[in-house]
């Protein structure tokens, strides 16, 4: 029997990047708009410090003015908070993305509540939780990589109407707007997290299965409903027996493959969708805050 098909995020990704792209230039051109992106970083963290530089080349390269701000280590929180102040003032950014985790001595929630709402491209401000929440997408950033995930189930599935969904996590980052880009599509939805019981029985049910637990190979594939279409968000670092270190995500990939229609794999299906939609979200900013229509990408990508 042949196994899941392959959903390619780093392929549709590309795709996704090709199209802010050419939104971009439409801007520039039609509009003597460009999308300026504010990339922030406080500290030295490497894992952060490699994330912001992807995060501002893939920018220039779709043709985003992306600007590079660095605080030190020990930078205090009213300095970012007037970092941010600033940043909100300019009339050439439009989006402003908060690099996390901040250093300890910085709320990281009275940060991302500074930012202006309509320059917040990461989707983490209450206003545009509520907007998403009240099913007000058009003038809201959703967190992009639940906006990633969605995007690829409506490339791959027909219609998502009436299909059972599991969400595996409940953070503010992934489960929780994962669970309402799902309702917005009228699934049925079910959220589980470390206290669910039964979740095999819960899985099991499921015709679509986002796992975000941040456990390797957590979700086993006897637990799939076959034919179901999974999404797996987890990015865990594991050494296998050979000794080598390797990235796995959430779901037990080769099992899961003899039962699922559909997967993503780790690497290359969630994860390279988080920084396009980072982009996408930025282009809309640009659009919004010039008083012009956000792209609808899902439609576009279709097209
Ligand atoms: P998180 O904040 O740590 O949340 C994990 C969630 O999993 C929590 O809701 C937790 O439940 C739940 N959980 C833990 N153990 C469980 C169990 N035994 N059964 C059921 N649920 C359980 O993680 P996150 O930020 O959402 O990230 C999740 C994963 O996605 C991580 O691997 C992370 O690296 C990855 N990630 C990837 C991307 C990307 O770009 N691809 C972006 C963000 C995150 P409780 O709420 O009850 O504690």
């Amino acid at each position: 029997m042949a196994g899941a098909a392959l959903i390619d995020g780093k392929a549709f990704a590309e795709k996704l990047r090709t199209r802010v792209a050419v939104e971009a230039e439409r801007l520039s051109s039609k509009h003597q708009i460009q999308p300026g992106l504010a990339v922030v970083l406080v500290g030295s963290d490497s894992a952060s410090q490699v994330y912001v530089k992807s995060k501002s080349k893939q920018a220039r390269d779709v043709g985003i003015r992306a600007m590079d701000y660095r605080l030190d280590e020990n930078a205090s929180e009213r300095e970012l908070l007037a970092l941010i102040a600033e940043l909100n003032a300019s009339p050439i950014v439009q989006g402003i993305l908060v690099q996390l985790p901040l250093p300890k001595q910085i709320s990281a929630d009275r940060v991302l509540r500074t930012i202006d709402p309509s320059k917040d491209v990461d989707g983490f401000h209450p206003i545009n939780v509520g907007l998403l929440v009240t099913g007000h997408t058009s003038h809201a950033f959703v967190p992009c990589t639940p906006l990633g995930c969605i995007l690829l189930l409506k490339d791959r599935l027909a219609s998502l109407s009436g299909k059972n969904a599991l969400v595996l996590g409940r953070s503010n980052i992934v489960g929780k707007p994962m669970l309402q880009l799902l309702l917005n599509e009228d699934c049925t939805v079910t959220v589980a997290h470390s206290r669910t019981k039964d979740l095999e029985d819960h899985c099991r049910r499921a015709d679509i299965v986002v796992a975000a637990v941040g456990k390797p190979c957590f979700v086993r594939g006897t637990w799939l409903k076959p034919g179901a279409t999974v999404i797996d968000v987890g990015i865990n670092r594991i050494t296998g027996p050979d000794g080598k270190s390797r990235i796995v995500g959430d779901v037990d990939y080769h099992e899961a493959y003899h039962l699922a229609g559909a997967i993503t794999p780790v690497p290359g299906g969630v994860g390279p969708m988080t920084i396009a939609c980072l982009l996408a979200n930025t282009v809309k900013a640009a659009c919004l805050a010039n008083g012009l229509a956000g792209p609808d990408w899902s439609a576009m990508m279709t097209t």
